[in-house]
């Protein structure tokens, strides 16, 4: 009976002992549990990256909206400082000009046939006296010598205008509406020239554009700096083939690579993204 009970007791014994063994364990897991948890790899990058993918969910529209923005930042950094504030100055139905910048502008004219002459340079000129603007001159007679030399017959029509020929202008044409009010020509800045040739009977026609002397502006024109200022309709004005406007080869030549871009559609639009007075 005794060795029974002492059984008994030892037995009691293990399975306390199992129990509290057991009981520790199970305690031990709860305490470790929650914090592997927290500190497993899946939870921190759920809590770091919510925020981030909130934020992304938010954006309206993202792609869409900025990119005027940044191509007009793109052209800004990338434009070329004019040697001179009237190569992009724009004169048109919205920025006209007065008397007193045309009287500023008599200042600085030059007369261009006496300048090519000067300068040995061959030019075909249909009105004398014409007169440009200084900054123009000098290549105006390299434009018209280099058309000599290569056959072509490129004709001054037209050059500097103040306000009263302009109205004189308009008084001449059968469709003075098409004609741009005194102040509102390029002409007004002696860096405008219309060109003709022999074989439209030196008018100011648009069959121009089927010539030699328009084929050798449009190839050569640039080179030193002259562009057509009408490509597209602007102020009503229909295409001119005939009327170029005085850049200068740098500007002339970034003004090119901007329209072959998309960017601009023709000079008006290239000076626009020079401030104005
Ligand atoms: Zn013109």
């Amino acid at each position: 009976m005794e060795a029974k009970k002492s059984k008994k007791r030892a037995l009691r014994g293990l399975i306390f002992v199992a129990i509290l063994v057991g009981s520790l364990i199970f305690t031990s897991n709860i305490l470790a549990g929650p914090q592997e948890t927290i500190m497993s790899p899946t939870v921190t990058r759920i809590v770091a990256t919510e925020p981030v993918h909130q934020k992304i969910v938010e954006l309206p529209s993202p792609t869409m909206t900025p990119m005027p923005i940044l191509v007009v930042l793109t052209v800004e950094a990338s434009l070329l400082r004019p040697s001179d504030p009237l190569l992009v100055r724009i004169v048109d139905k919205n920025h006209p000009v007065d008397w007193w910048f045309v009287l500023n502008i008599r200042t600085s004219l030059v007369n261009v046939g006496e300048a090519c002459t000067r300068q040995g340079m061959k030019a075909l000129i249909w009105n004398t006296p014409s007169k440009a603007h200084e900054v123009a001159v000098n290549d105006l007679c390299g434009l018209m010598n280099a058309s000599y030399e290569a056959g072509s017959r490129l004709t001054l029509r037209s050059a500097f205008r103040d306000l009263k020929d302009q109205e004189e202008a308009r008084k001449q044409t059968d469709f003075p509406d098409r004609v741009l009010l005194p102040g509102e020509s390029q002409h007004h800045t002696g860096l405008a020239f219309d060109f003709t040739s022999p074989s439209v009977g030196y008018q100011l026609v648009s069959e121009f554009n089927n010539t030699p002397e328009y084929k050798f502006l449009v190839e050569h024109g640039w080179e030193f700096g002259f562009v057509e200022s009408y490509v597209a309709d602007h102020d009503g004005v229909i295409q001119e083939p005939w009327h170029w406007v005085y850049l200068g080869p740098e500007l002339a030549r970034k003004y090119l690579e901007l329209k072959a871009q998309g960017i601009v559609k023709d000079p008006f639009e290239f000076q626009a993204l020079y401030p104005q007075p």
